[in-house]
């Protein structure tokens, strides 16, 4: 089968996905507990900035009295717990938020009722069961990056095929392989890339796809377009331009306890990623009609919302010990060399719309 549905099978098969058995802890996915770690559980910090990113916005949208906040992917609920605690610090914003979270996992939609009780929250399966009506905000942490994707492979005759995951009989053993017809789809690769001379695109080379990632930034974009007071910031891991790993263009990975382990290995059990094309969504995002900001690295992005400020907020009121790990969390999120600049910001707004904060920043 197609990596894309080995992807959709390992994390959304109805009884053994990832995503909806909960994975093999009793914490869920997310955590320390669990399979991997996100930027909001790693420090509130995250989601009050993004909270007072978007109030921001709408103060400058001209204060609409309701405004849908959707939020893609919410995991343990804590990036939205925390900007809805910064939101009512800003007079008006709360009230006018309708929140609503789009996720696929029943386990991790409990968890979300649990860490969100007491505000009013409407839960969707899938974004197109969201509310398509006036100002709209959107959020999304490392949800692209659980998108399944398609795979094509170069072939030594310059053609491309797509990449398989099969069965290798002699080894006992899920194995990747390569359909050996020529792919109609391979019309999907950007065409300088796909005719390039064997020499500077070798055979191996492997360029990915992500429909349902294109569909989902289509679906946003085009309700941004719509609504003069919408905008969406769209964060996550990836690349724009070529893959970092571009030595093969694989960027196909597993998490399981924290550490990396074979894709193939226990399917159901891990977290399976792909790093996001941030091109492709933006060139998505623009040719809805939405206007696009970035992407820009996440570092970058929380260091101009005033991560540094907020910060030292917290430390003041806090044990040396606390300030410490207050710091340590701060690290992680912007230092190039941790999550600073593979993670991306893309931002997007209505044309006539004001721009997002968070985006003046020189790019490399
Ligand atoms: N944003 C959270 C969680 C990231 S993990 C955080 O930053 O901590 C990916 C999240 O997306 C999980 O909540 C997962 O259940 C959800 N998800 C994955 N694929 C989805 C899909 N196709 N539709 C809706 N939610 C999905």
């Amino acid at each position: 089968m197609p990596v894309s549905e080995f992807m959709a099978h390992a994390l959304y098969h109805p009884r053994h996905g990832y995503y909806m058995s909960g994975g093999e802890h009793e914490a869920g996915p997310i955590g320390a507990q669990g399979d991997f770690v996100t930027a909001p559980e790693i420090s509130q910090m995250f989601g009050e900035l993004i909270g007072l990113c978007l109030a921001d916005f709408w103060l400058r949208a001209g204060r609409p009295s309701a405004i849908d906040l959707i939020e893609l992917g919410p995991g343990r609920g804590t990036l939205m717990a925390d900007l809805l605690r910064a939101a009512a610090g800003v007079p008006g914003f709360g009230d006018a938020l309708q929140v609503h979270l789009v996720e696929i996992s029943p386990a991790l939609q409990a968890v979300q009722r649990q860490c969100l009780e007491g505000h009013a929250v409407t839960w969707h399966s899938e974004l197109t069961a969201a509310p398509r009506r006036g100002p709209l905000l959107v959020v999304a942490n490392e949800f692209f990056d659980a998108l399944p994707m398609r795979q094509f492979m170069r072939r030594p005759d310059g053609g491309w095929s797509e990449r398989l995951v099969g069965w290798d009989a002699e080894r006992g053993a899920l194995a990747f392989t390569q359909d050996p017809a020529v792919s109609p789809s391979a019309a999907l690769i950007d065409p300088a890339l796909r005719g390039a001379p064997l020499d500077e695109v070798p055979a191996g080379t492997i360029v990915e796809q992500s429909p349902m990632a294109v569909s989902a930034a289509r679906d946003i974009a085009e309700r941004i377009a719509e609504q003069p007071m919408s905008a969406a910031l769209l964060i996550d891991y990836g690349y724009a331009g070529r893959p970092e790993s571009w030595s093969t263009g694989d960027t196909l990975q597993a998490l399981r306890r924290h550490r990396p382990v074979s894709p193939l290995a226990a399917p159901g059990w891990v977290d399976l990623t792909a790093h996001v094309d941030f091109s492709s969504l933006s060139q998505t995002c623009r040719a809805a009609g939405a206007a696009v900001q970035g992407p820009v690295p996440q570092g970058a992005f929380l260091g101009a919302l005033g991560i540094a400020a907020r910060a030292e907020r917290l430390k003041a009121n806090a044990t040396a010990d606390q300030a410490m790990s207050i710091e340590r969390a701060m690290a992680r999120l912007i230092d190039a060399e941790q999550m600073g600049t593979l993670f991306k910001v893309l931002g997007a707004h209505h044309r006539d719309a004001p721009a997002l904060g968070g985006f003046e920043v020189a790019v490399p």
